[in-house]
């Protein structure tokens, strides 16, 4: 059996500065970083695939996504759903949130679209949390992303 053992913590996203949550695997290296405020994700890991004769083989995925932005909807039932755009938010995306945010079963108080672009954070639609700018001051550590991490000077 593999043991998998992970630190998650808190972390400064590299992409909006805002709280962001990296989940590292120390025993395999791999790490996940995603953040829910300008939609940033990171991953490095091995996945599991077969080969035509069946034969299963690790593939090394190492996957950096630009954010510009996120949507969440928040239902009456309580659940929510979050979506992180890794590509501009365009007029048809806006449309398509427009549509979700105004069905029945959304919560509009808990729902809202924000953009992130060159810095900076727009409000489309609907009101952020009082806690959505939330600052870490927890960089993470390059050493975790070397040698792979482009956006940091060692
Ligand atoms: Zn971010």
């Amino acid at each position: 059996m593999k043991v998998i053992a992970s630190i998650i913590e808190n972390v400064k996203c590299p992409n909006c500065q805002l709280i962001a949550l990296m989940d590292y695997y120390y025993k395999s290296d791999e790490v996940f970083i995603v953040c829910q405020r300008c939609g940033y994700n990171y991953s490095r890991y091995y996945k599991l695939e077969e080969k035509e004769d069946g034969k299963l083989f690790e593939e090394f995925i190492d996957e950096e996504l630009e954010g510009h932005g996120v949507y969440v909807l928040g239902k009456k039932d309580g659940f929510t759903t979050t979506n992180l755009f890794n590509c501009h938010i365009t007029d048809k995306h806006i449309e398509e949130f427009h549509e979700l945010y105004l069905s029945e079963e959304t919560d509009q108080e808990k729902s809202y679209l924000v953009r992130f672009e060159r810095g900076e954070f727009k409000v489309i639609s609907g009101m952020l949390p009082e806690d959505f700018f939330t600052t870490c001051e927890n960089n993470v550590n390059p050493l975790i992303l070397k040698p792979i991490w482009k956006k940091v000077d060692i």
